[in-house]
């Protein structure tokens, strides 16, 4: 019966691991603590039961960005839900808990703060209620990474109500903080359920910090029109990437702490909406996002720590489509946040700070398994040899008998006299004859110059994987000294013999390599824009109407009936009644033309995830339709969701292949066309900018940029 629920109402036909075992849970009528990692699906947890129990199910959510987003999201699927917070009137307060007493309403969102106020209060009582929902219950604790002292007002909830059960949600993976959660709700006769935090649709990598922005447009050419989380490490810096990116002919947009809330605001929306496809932030960013169709995460500096890094790339695939993280790793911004912690004035702070960046640095160094790095830092075991989407993994690196190296290595440490980190070790090894070698004698000992034949990168992948194998140790805190393990002593005293992995030049981005894709693109770029189109309409976020792992279906079996396309995933009733004719519209009209019939989706098997990036073709292929059909630059941009200069750089592009596609309706009109004329002519390449400047920087990159498709023929 809730499968038959689950499909009707959420389009889905089987179940996330643990989300059948918690929903039973909950309508047996117990307390639940449900720990699953972000993107899990953690919603549904409590959203089916809501559905099925009597009563109306409140949800307490810190985000009220979201609320709306997520009550329409319900509403779209057929499912009634309302929400309460500080941005909605008295009237509409009253409307909202008129037709909860009547029993109208099945979900309820509120923000924490309204279970402090008695008005509020005393309307809960006289509804009846199936169960409180603590969503992002983590936010309850002052040992957790964002606690809100708000959360607070929950700890009396128990009290005063006494019979109505609690279920509780974090994606929260520290023992500490889940104790807390149970204390601090007071939950007796509960059921813990926690899932694995692997992401298994994560495809983790790091790149050398070298030509960083050239590999990073690379990288960007694999997501055309994609979203992209982009984190920096300044708010400088994001300024400076989001302005090149933009000049690349990208769609992007900076965002930190240091911009006008309203500004910041405003760039959230765009991202939500699909109206920009980059965002280069700050770690400010991220913590109200829901968005669950972010493609790509990359660092463009070192996360602080471990857990931070793993919350930043959680972004990235919550639809449970293919996702990449990529770290841009060099030591040198290792030493740059060393700065930093260096005015920590607390020194338990400090070392902690050290122990982190030393953590997350190893991340980086690390020539085994990333994923298996991640989980064993959770204490997760994770008893697989190769993931297969890793950087590690999907290049393993050959074996050697690294047993001399390894000996020279650990002498070098010894007779040093453990007292130095692994710069001035591999200086010593590599007989380097630099002033503090010197002061210190290390060219008088025996160490000196025994590794000549090795590069400085050799020797530190080779350190690491010492310490992997804990034949070293690394002491935390400010100075990272290298110290022999007993392990080590071991090693050495019985001249025993070690394989190593051979150390890896990391390789730069592979363009090619990704680029098949097992769905049509053109017809699943049509998709995207009726999606786009219907979303604008409500001022729903596009995810809101579907999400893309259903168009992506949809462009894979062409499905032309009502009844083929409620066999697609995240279709439920509701949406198929409401834009089933719509969507078969597009598929239908695009398989006549292109003579394709529709393929069965037999029973409930999903699609296997093998998608990679799109390519970049069928996105200009989309433009010219609409400018064969003349369409208003500023509408293509806005029906494609992208900002004009990409629209104006797809038009330079096609133009190219096809100079005689006609654009003429395109032509701005304006006084100054000679002088515009001249101010490009003066620079054999054409380019904007100095163009731009010498026109006195009136006219906009965009405007310029399609000024340009005119006078160059
Ligand atoms: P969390 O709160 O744990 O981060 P969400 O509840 O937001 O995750 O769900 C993440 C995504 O997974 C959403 O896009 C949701 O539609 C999708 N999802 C949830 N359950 C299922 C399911 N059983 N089958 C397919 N997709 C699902
Ligand atoms: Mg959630
Ligand atoms: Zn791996």
């Amino acid at each position: 019966m809730i499968e038959q629920k689950l499909k009707n109402f959420f389009g889905y036909d089987t179940f996330r691991p643990l989300q059948k075992e918690i929903v039973e849970h909950v309508l047996s009528g117990r307390d639940t603590l449900v720990l699953m990692p972000t993107g899990g699906g953690k919603s549904l947890c409590y959203q089916l039961p809501a559905l099925v129990l009597e009563g109306m199910a409140v949800v307490v959510s810190p985000l009220i960005a979201l609320m709306k987003d997520q009550v329409d999201a319900l509403l779209s699927n057929g499912i009634s839900a309302a929400f309460i917070n500080s941005s909605i009137s008295a009237f509409e307060i009253d409307t909202i808990q008129e037709s909860a007493r009547s029993g109208a309403l099945k979900i309820l969102y509120v923000a924490p703060e309204r279970l402090s106020m008695g008005f509020f209060l005393n309307f809960l009582r006289d509804t009846p209620i199936s169960f409180f929902a603590i969503d992002e219950a983590h936010c309850i604790s002052e040992w957790g990474h964002d606690f809100r002292p708000e959360y607070r007002n929950l700890k009396n909830l128990r009290d005063k109500f006494l019979k109505i059960p609690v279920v509780a949600l974090t994606a929260t993976a520290t023992s500490r903080v889940r104790d807390d959660i149970l204390a601090q709700l007071k939950m007796t006769d509960y059921k813990v359920f926690s899932s694995s935090f692997n992401r298994p649709n994560l495809h983790y990598s790091v790149l050398p910090k070298k030509n960083t922005f050239d590999s990073l447009v690379k990288l960007l050419g694999k997501y055309p029109d994609e979203s992209v989380i982009i984190y920096c490490f300044s708010r400088k810096e994001t300024e400076s990437v989001a302005e090149s990116l933009v000049l690349a002919g990208f769609s992007a947009l900076p965002y930190h702490a240091g911009l006008d809330g309203e500004v910041r605001q405003e760039t959230q929306e765009r991202f939500i909406r699909d109206d920009v496809a980059i965002i280069v932030a700050t770690i400010a960013f991220g913590m109200g996002i829901d968005k669950p169709d972010v493609r790509l995460v990359v660092h463009y500096g070192l996360p602080k720590s471990v857990e931070g890094y793993y919350q930043e790339t959680g972004r990235a695939g919550r639809d449970g489509l293919p996702a990449e993280c990529v770290l841009f790793f060099s030591p040198a911004d290792r030493m740059k946040q060393e700065v930093f912690l260096r005015e920590i004035s607390d020194p338990a702070e400090r070392d902690n700070g050290y122990r982190k960046l030393e953590q997350i640095s190893a991340y980086g160094e690390i020539s085994g398994c990333r994923r298996e790095y991640l989980l064993r830092y959770f204490g997760e075991p994770w008893e697989r040899q190769n993931c297969g989407t890793c950087d590690r993994c999907l290049a393993p690196s050959a074996t050697f008998d690294g047993t001399l190296i390894a000996q020279k290595i650990l002498s070098a440490i010894i007779r040093t006299g453990s007292a130095f980190g692994a710069k001035h070790v591999i200086d010593v090894l590599l007989g380097r004859s630099l002033a503090k070698v010197l002061e210190r004698g290390h060219d008088r000992i025996t160490v000196f110059g025994i590794a000549k034949d090795f590069s400085e990168e050799f020797l530190r992948q080779i350190i690491a994987q010492l310490i992997e194998k804990g034949l070293v140790e690394k002491a935390s805190g400010q100075y990272p000294i290298l110290k022999v393990t007993s392990v080590g002593m071991v090693f050495l005293r019985d001249r025993a013999s070690i394989s190593l992995r051979e150390p890896q030049e990391v390789v730069g981005v592979d363009e090619e390599a990704e680029k098949s894709v097992d769905y049509d693109q053109e017809l699943y770029a049509r998709l995207r824009a009726l999606r786009k189109q219907l979303a604008d309409k409500r001022g729903w976020p596009p995810y809101v109407v579907c999400g893309n792992a259903s168009l992506e279906e949809m462009a894979v079996y062409f499905p032309q009936s009502r009844d083929s396309l409620s066999r697609i995933s995240g279709i439920g009733q509701q949406k198929l009644e409401q834009w089933g004719d719509l969507f078969l519209g597009v598929i239908v009209d695009y398989a006549r033309e292109k003579g394709i019939s529709e393929k069965p989706k037999v029973g409930s098997v999903s699609r296997a995830p093998v998608r990679k990036a799109a390519l970049v073709g069928t996105t200009y292929g989309e433009t010219k339709k609409m400018l064969l059909d003349k369409v208003p630059l500023a509408e293509i941009a806005r029906r494609r969701g992208m900002v004009i200069g990409t629209i104006a750089s797809h038009v330079e592009k096609l133009m190219e292949t096809d100079p005689n596609l006609d654009i003429d309706y395109l032509k701005p009109e304006t006084e100054r066309f000679d002088e515009i004329l001249s101010a490009f002519r003066e620079d054999e390449k054409w380019a904007l900018s100095p163009a731009r400047e010498r026109l006195g920087g009136e006219l906009s990159y965009d405007e310029l940029r399609i000024f340009r498709l005119f006078i160059r023929r």
